[in-house]
């Protein structure tokens, strides 16, 4: 391998700190340069370590002399001081792509526009039952290049997004999961959801037919897009309303069923820790990748029984004077956001709104008019909102905090109803992150 010796990383959180400790470690010379200020942890950290960074500025000629870029995914490829790299033949990767050249270890990796965290915590909870030497990572907490310099796991569980996608090229995990795609960050691929479906399916670009690519046969763009993807891994779908013959998860009324090479195991929709649709597909698509990697079935089955549910993701707040609250905050798209309605057979005050990724609403106009009573809009600009819904619900209302959010949806509601924020938009514009609002909301309610 052609080992890059002056390397320089872009963006100073997690990614780029891991990236820069394994640069270390290999013998590179590392500089890391961020636009903003860093982080007091990671900063630290770097003097700790003796790594030479720079914050709130980008030192051109200094970052344009490198031989790689190893580039944070949160840096869109459009900025400037990108382009100009990549005029000048700079390799420009992700933390992702750089880890994995350093690692033996087996790679499971999960893509898709929702349901990542669940499937990949999902499955990490089965591999750490079974007892296997696994570490978790990605765009999880710690990050996979952090791991690798300094653990010595036989297996990983990475959930990776598209924009940590755009900058992998020989990145091959032995299995890889797609959960589903949907339209989401249009803003980062000109507004043409081909450009973000094939950033998708480079999770199995270079999988070769030793490997094995499982994906939602039900969703329809994964779907219409597998046979135009020439992939080489032997392909493993989930469906909850095709029956197969082997190498599948399917479901048949109740049961579901997990089958590799004949060898098969069955479950109950029930007895699954997670509710709701999606979860079903989620908790398919982890078993499906657990029985692959060899896990007794007796363990999968206990796992997806056991499993607690994730913070911000349909997580049930409180009952006050019968009327439920639920925080889907992390629902940061329109998918998300149907699963949630979907999932709920109570009238519902919804709480939406945020930063809009370039959102198509029509998809929810059914579900709103049949489940939804009142609207509570958590945004600074909710036009979109009021124009997608007003002929749908009775009342649509303005605010632009979480406490009066709460109120307000408090006010509306009745006893047996639910009041749901589950936003279909980013968090920006009022908050830190979608933790914070979701924390923020769970506050309000718990002070009512
Ligand atoms: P991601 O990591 O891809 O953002 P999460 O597991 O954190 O996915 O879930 C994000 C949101 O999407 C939550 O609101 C959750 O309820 C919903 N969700 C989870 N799994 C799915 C799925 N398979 N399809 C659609 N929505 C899902």
């Amino acid at each position: 391998m052609n080992i890059k010796n002056n390397i320089v990383i872009l963006g100073a959180g997690e990614s780029g700190l891991g990236a820069a400790i394994l640069a270390i470690k290999q013998g590179a010379t590392v500089f890391v340069s961020d636009k903003s200020p860093i982080k007091t942890n990671y900063k630290n950290e770097l003097q700790s370590l003796n790594i030479d960074f720079e914050e709130g500025v980008h030192s051109e000629e200094k970052i344009l002399s490198a031989d790689l870029i190893i580039k944070s995914p949160g840096i869109p490829d459009k900025a400037p001081l990108v382009v100009a790299a990549k005029e000048k033949g700079i390799p420009i990767i992700s933390e992702i792509e750089y880890a994995s050249r350093y690692t033996n270890a087996k790679i499971v990796a999960i893509t898709g526009s929702n349901g990542k965290t669940t499937t990949t915590s999902l499955l990490y909870h089965i591999c750490k039952k079974a007892g296997l030497n696994v570490g978790l990572g990605g765009n999880i907490g710690t990050s996979f290049a952090r791991q690798v310099a300094n653990n010595t796991f036989d297996l990983f569980v990475l959930e990776i997004s598209s924009f940590q996608l755009d900058g992998c090229f020989d990145f091959c995990p032995n299995i890889s999961i797609l959960c589903n795609i949907t339209e989401d960050h249009m803003d980062r691929y000109d507004y043409k959801i081909e450009n973000y479906i094939k950033s998708k399916f480079r999770i199995a670009q270079k999988q070769t037919a030793s490997d094995s690519f499982i994906y939602c046969a039900d969703d329809e763009i994964s779907q219409q897009w597998l046979p135009k993807m020439n992939l080489k891994a032997q392909i493993f779908p989930i469906s909850s309303n095709q029956v197969f013959q082997e190498n599948a998860a399917w479901k048949e009324a109740q049961n579901l069923i997990f089958n590799h090479n004949h060898n098969q195991f069955e479950m109950q929709v029930h007895e699954l820790a997670l509710t709701g649709m999606h979860n079903t597909y989620n908790s398919m698509a982890a078993g499906m990748a657990a029985k692959l990697l060899g896990v007794r079935k007796e363990i999968i089955r206990e796992s997806l029984q056991d499993f607690k549910s994730l913070e911000h993701r349909m997580e049930f707040v409180s009952t006050i004077r019968g009327i439920d609250f639920m925080n889907d905050s992390k629902a940061t798209n329109v998918n998300s956001t149907w699963f949630a309605l979907e999932s709920i057979s109570k009238p519902i005050i919804w709480i939406a709104g945020g930063v809009d990724k370039g959102n198509d609403y029509t998809q929810l106009k059914e579900l709103v008019k049949n489940k939804v009573k009142a609207i509570v809009c958590l945004g600074k600009d909710n036009e979109k909102i009021h124009h997608a819904f007003s002929e749908d619900v009775g009342y649509i209302l303005d605010t632009d905090n979480a406490e009066e959010a709460v109120a307000m949806a408090y006010n509306l509601a009745e006893k047996g109803e639910l009041v749901l924020l589950s936003p279909a938009c980013a968090s920006f514009d009022l908050f830190e992150n979608y933790e914070d609002r979701g924390r923020q909301f769970k506050r309000a309610v718990m002070a009512l």
